[in-house]
C-alpha cells in the first residue's frame, strides 16, 4: 500500500527550484525554526486552515458549515478549528485553504504526471521541498521510487538537518540537492534556528558521495549571516568539502508575510535587513574570491 504523507502544496511551473519547468512538491515538518521562515505551515505535521483576509468577501458561507461553530473570524475562534475542511470545499472565494494536508502518496504522483510534457519539452522534472522533505523517510522513498521509474528529473531543497542513511535512496535519485548552509557559526546558527550547525555540515560533506550536482544555498539576511566573514567561511568550507559544487546566494525576502497573516500568527521582524543588489554582488564576489562557482535559479 502506498504510504501517506503530510504536504502542503504542490506547485506546478516552478522556475526557480532547479532546470526547466518543474513541479515543486512541499512537504511539511521541519527540524528548524528560522526566525525568518517564509513557510510557516510547515514547521510541523499537523492539518492546517488559513483564512486570506484579502480575499474573503464576507458571505459568511464558511460559517454556515463549520462543525465548530466558528464565525468568519476564523483567527478570532483558531484554537477550536479541527482543521476538517468543510469551509475551504465552500468558500467561493478561495479564502480558506487547507495549508497542510494529509495526501496519499499514489494521489501526489497522479498530479506530478498531469504536468508531464512541460517537464519533458523545457528539461525540468520535480523538485521537493519543504518545511524539510527528508523529515518523511517513507513517504519521500516511495514518490522517489516511483518518479525515478517514470523517467523525470528530481532535484531536492533541504535544510540539512536529517538522518541521511534513512533517506540516501531518495538522495541517490536525486540530479541536484540544493542544502542550505545559514551560518557558520554553530552559536549563531542556534540563536536564529533554534539548532547548531553540526548536523548540517557533517551531511554536507557526505552528498560528495552521491552522484547529484550540489548547490549550496544561503538565503542572506542583514543582520544575521550576509557579512563577509560568514560568507568566506561559509564558501571556505564548501570548496574544501564539495570541491564540486556550487552556492546561490539569495537576499532576504518577506514573501512569507501573507502566511503568517493567514494563519493568524504575527510577524515583526524589523532587525532583519534585504541587502541591497550592490550588496549582494560583493558577497557572490567573496565566494568566487574562495574559488567557488556561483549559481543562479532565481
Ligand atoms: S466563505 Fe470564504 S469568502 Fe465567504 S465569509 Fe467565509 S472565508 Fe469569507
Ligand atoms: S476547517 Fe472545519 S473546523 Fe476549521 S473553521 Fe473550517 S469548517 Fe470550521
Ligand atoms: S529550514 Fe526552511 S522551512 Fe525550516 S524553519 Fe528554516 S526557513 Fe522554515
Amino acid at each position: 500500500m502506498a504510504p501517506s504523507g503530510y504536504v502542503m502544496n504542490l506547485q506546478p511551473f516552478s522556475v526557480n527550484d532547479g532546470d526547466g519547468i518543474r513541479t515543486t512538491v512541499f512537504l511539511a515538518g521541519c527540524p528548524l525554526h528560522c526566525a525568518w521562515c517564509a513557510n510557516p505551515e510547515g514547521c510541523n505535521q499537523t492539518r492546517k486552515v488559513g483564512w486570506h483576509i484579502r480575499k474573503c468577501i464576507g458571505c459568511g458561507e464558511c460559517a454556515k458549515v463549520c462543525p465548530q461553530g466558528i464565525g468568519i473570524d476564523l483567527n478570532a475562534e483558531r484554537e477550536k478549528c479541527i482543521a476538517c475542511g468543510k469551509c475551504v470545499e465552500v468558500c467561493p472565494q478561495k479564502a480558506r485553504v487547507l495549508m497542510v494536508q494529509k495526501m496519499d502518496a499514489d494521489e501526489v504522483l497522479k498530479q506530478v504526471q498531469t504536468h508531464r510534457l512541460f517537464y519533458s519539452y523545457s528539461g525540468g522534472g520535480i523538485t521537493f521541498s519543504g518545511g524539510e522533505a527528508c523529515l518523511q523517510p517513507e513517504f519521500l522513498n516511495y514518490l522517489t521510487e516511483q518518479i525515478y521509474d517514470m523517467g523525470y528529473s528530481m532535484d531536492i531543497e533541504t535544510c540539512g538537518v536529517f538522518d541521511f542513511e534513512a533517506v540516501r535512496p531518495s538522495l541517490s535519485r536525486m540530479d541536484l540537492i540544493f542544502m542550505d548552509l545559514k551560518h557558520m557559526d554553530s552559536a549563531a546558527h542556534k540563536r536564529w534556528t533554534g539548532a547548531g550547525n553540526e548536523r548540517i555540515l557533517e551531511n554536507m560533506a557526505k552528498l560528495a558521495e552521491l552522484p547529484a550536482e550540489v548547490v549550496v544555498r544561503i538565503p542572506c539576511i542583514g543582520g544575521v549571516n550576509a557579512d563577509e566573514d560568514n560568507i568566506r567561511r561559509s564558501a571556505a568550507f564548501v570548496h574544501r568539502t564539495l570541491p564540486k559544487a556550487r552556492m546561490e546566494l539569495l537576499p532576504y525576502h518577506e514573501f512569507g508575510k501573507i502566511k503568517y497573516e493567514a494563519l493568524g500568527i504575527p510577524y515583526e521582524h524589523p532587525e532583519f535587513l534585504r541587502p541591497s543588489k550592490e550588496e549582494m554582488e560583493h558577497l557572490r564576489g567573496i565566494v568566487r574570491e574562495e574559488g567557488v562557482e556561483v549559481a543562479d535559479f532565481r
